[in-house]
């Protein structure tokens, strides 16, 4: 019965409407949509409720994106999109047991993810049987046994893969990968093998430290903000308040994106009068329209001209004393930049010279410089040659280690950070699985486990045949969707601990278990007492997060109580105290202060927030030389020719990740619709397509043709050859093989693709 039906989103009854972009972000539109979201969703009670504390010293933390919190907060701390995903949570309407009876498998999955969002909260845990049409209320210690009797009856622990979402807690991704490591296996794939593993990969290797080197404070000094294939607008939208005031002070703005997005051109902040009523602030003085996969052409432009100016001036620009005393590989790469032939680089990257210089001379007036950068950047076969094009740029100024300057890959999911902190990776340092094994009193596994791609491969070819998701939408988010599919359902057994209905509860294994767990905003009582969680923010600020709701239903567990429970049916409650765990988080952190770097006095500093430490920031280059490294990175072939067109996956502003809000995209002029592809009008001219016309979009790969089809076409300002589409949608055409050269990373930013009309 399992795999009678397609793993993509059902195609839309009908097209959606195109109209014109707005011309600025924000404004009173973002509090009228949010406000007709959250009460529909949520009813005026729960709405004050949750609102007021999202984001708040005592309250809650956004389960949304990564961005942090100012110190002085306003008591409205949150952003539409905030808004969006809190009302999502906190819904009223209930997924319960009589909700699963009356609609099969088959059926939800012929309905939109919308749909399935709105079913509303998991209420119990329910379960798949082999043959099953439908899912049925099973008990915690049914399901657990279930789970249990998979592991137990495995040929080896490596036969098991444990996926992290970003959205999992501090305390729970550490009690997680210790029950995985003491299950015996380092099969520890996370989200974070999708969005920024490159920017780790790439950074910890040429300045010693994988996370974001700047704080808020940081953006308040700098002369120049750089925003690298990133759309704050619509997904880390309080960004705008933070450029808008460094706007105003003078600060220049660069947005480097095939995508003109609104969001980085006029701001109107919703907490302003002259927000709503005026015209707004703009935002990006300068607009880099550079083609999908030209970021290391555009980059190694723009430092040449620097280098060329510097020469000219006698040395006076660069950061000479920085460079001769900090850094390793200048001579290199000022040879290789000064041999590039300025025609390759205007044309792979798409820029015109004019821009590069303009570029340049920013970057040179600089005394303090930023670099933001997100998926844009990171889901590239290149994308390590694109983060470390950016490092280099930042070097050559100076920019690391001092204040109002710096790296910031700005993390998607509002505890990515965290979960890696805590050791969710399939390869963690010796030193930390050294002090895990003394700390719990065993050896844990050394052989590298699975990332996210390889464990699709290894679901696929029969090696892991049982998967548990603590959190997220794993067939969604991946790449490859019908492989993907099928390699899911070639598992025994498949398992999701989630608070809401989404499509990887669709596509399962031989027998399925959904386990509903608690949402941030809600209340989390343990052992009589109510417990706090932690996160960490993108730039490395762990701090509290209190639910304020009731939880939506009695049968619900926390994340922690669901690893405990877990943990004590496979191990038993012989090798860790899992209770005592469960009971009081407190306990947690005192034994995460003992394995985790920089968590001293976990406790005592947890409710008022304190930072990570980051040498990096502090102007140490924690490198095998101790120093940082300039690279030299060769301009990355032309991979589109003859007709292809280069496809890069984006989110519409109605969707957080693969949780779909609505099927608006408001900042981008369409409505009602996802399955739209955007098109330069040249490239529609010469396929004879207009706006409107249905396409089939194709990519091929040694492992064959993938298709998706039913594609409306949406004439947009996107660069010649270019092309972009939805995620999930347009995941079916991204091969599991196309990755990030270093960091395996699903390269879902540039697939080579071919588009026709569709054949009805
Ligand atoms: S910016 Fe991100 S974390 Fe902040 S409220 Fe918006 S979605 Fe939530």
């Amino acid at each position: 019965m399992n795999d009678q039906f397609s793993a993509q989103p059902p195609p839309e009854p009908d097209p959606a409407a195109v109209g014109a972009r707005p011309s600025s972000a924000t404004g009173i539109r973002a509090i009228t949509h949010s406000l007709r979201i959250a009460l529909q969703q949520m009813g005026p009670r729960r709405t004050m409720s949750t609102l007021l504390n999202a984001n708040q010293r005592e309250g809650f933390d956004c389960p949304s994106c990564a961005w942090p919190d100012p110190d002085d907060r306003s008591v409205m701390e949150f952003c539409e999109n905030g808004v969006k995903a809190i009302a999502s949570e906190a819904t009223l309407a209930r997924a319960d047991p009589a909700f699963f009876a009356t609609h099969s498998v088959v059926e939800l999955a012929s309905r939109s993810d919308l749909w399935l969002d709105r079913a509303g909260r998991l209420t119990h845990p329910m379960m798949l049987d082999r043959g099953a049409t439908h899912y049925r209320p099973v008990s915690w210690d049914e399901a657990f046994g279930l789970i249990a009797e998979e592991l137990k009856a495995l040929p080896t622990p490596d036969a098991a893969a444990f996926y992290t979402s970003g959205r999992t807690s501090n305390e729970a991704a550490f009690l997680y990968q210790l029950f995985v490591r003491l299950f015996g296996t380092n099969n520890l794939p996370d989200c974070s093998n999708m969005c920024h593993e490159s920017s780790g990969y790439a950074m910890s290797r040429v300045i010693g430290v994988g996370k974001g080197t700047v704080r808020l404070e940081d953006f308040d000094l700098a002369d120049s903000i750089w925003i690298v294939g990133q759309n704050p607008g619509t997904n880390h939208p309080r960004m705008l308040a933070t450029l808008q005031a460094a706007a105003r002070r003078g600060c220049r703005i660069v947005s480097v994106n095939p995508l003109r997005e609104v969001g980085l051109e006029r701001f109107k902040h919703p907490q302003e009068i002259a927000g709503v009523l005026g015209s707004g602030t703009p935002l990006a003085s300068l607009l880099i329209p550079v083609r999908v996969g030209g970021d290391v052409a555009f980059f190694k432009g723009v430092m040449k001209r620097m280098l060329e100016e510097d020469e000219r001036e006698g040395g006076t620009l660069l950061a000479h004393e920085f460079i001769a005393r900090r850094t390793d590989g200048f001579d290199a790469l000022r040879a290789d930049l000064l041999a590039e032939p300025w025609d390759g680089i205007v044309e792979r990257s798409g820029v015109s010279r004019q821009l590069i210089e303009e570029a340049a001379a920013v970057a040179l007036a600089s005394r303090r410089m930023i670099c933001c950068w997100a998926m844009g950047i990171t889901q590239h076969e290149h994308a390590v040659a694109n983060i470390q094009s950016i490092i280099n740029l930042l070097l050559l100024g100076g920019h690391i280690g001092r204040p109002g300057a710096g790296a910031c890959p700005v993390r998607g999911h509002s505890n990515v950070q965290g979960d890696r902190t805590m050791g969710i990776c399939e390869r963690m340092p010796e030193a930390f699985l050294e002090r895990l094994g003394a700390e719990f009193g065993f050896k844990p596994p050394r052989r590298d486990g699975f990332d996210v791609v390889d464990s699709i491969r290894a679901m696929h070819d029969g090696r892991v045949r049982v998967f548990f998701a603590l959190g997220g939408n794993f067939l969604s988010a991946t790449p490859d969707t019908e492989y993907t599919a099928a390699a899911l359902r070639k598992c025994r057994l498949t398992v999701q601990v989630s608070t809401k209905l989404n499509r990887s509860h669709l596509i399962t294994g031989e027998r399925a278990v959904i386990l509903p767990t608690l949402g941030r905003t809600e209340r989390d009582v343990q052992g009589g007492a109510e417990q706090f969680v932690t996160v960490e923010d993108s730039m490395s600020h762990v701090h509290a997060s209190r639910g304020v709701l009731e939880p939506a239903g009695p049968d619900l567990r926390s994340e922690v109580a669901i690893v405990c429970g877990l943990a004590n049916a496979v191990l038993g409650s012989g090798t860790v105290d899992w209770d005592g765990f469960r009971h009081d988080y407190a306990r947690i952190r005192d034994r995460i202060e003992r394995v985790v770097p920089g968590f001293a006095n976990f406790n005592e500093r947890a409710e008022a927030g304190f930072y990570l430490p980051n040498s990096a920031r502090e102007g140490r280059f924690e490198t095998d030389s101790g120093r940082a490294r300039f690279t030299v990175h060769p301009i990355p072939e032309q991979r589109a020719g003859n007709g292809d067109l280069l496809l890069m996956t984006i989110r519409s502003h109605d969707q957080f990740n693969t949780t779909v809000y609505g099927l608006d995209d408001r900042y981008r002029g369409i409505k009602g619709g996802r399955r739209v592809v955007f098109m330069n009008r040249a490239d529609m001219e010469a396929r004879s397509l207009a706006s409107g016309d249905l396409v089939d979009i194709s990519s091929h790969s040694l492992s064959g043709e993938r298709v998706g089809r039913g594609f409306q076409v949406v004439a947009y300002e996107i660069p010649r050859g270019c092309i972009a589409a939805y995620f999930p949608e347009a995941n079916v055409l991204v091969p599991v093989d196309h990755v990030a050269t270093g960091s395996n990373q699903p390269a879902s930013k540039s697939v080579v693709v071919r588009v026709a009309r569709s054949v009805v």
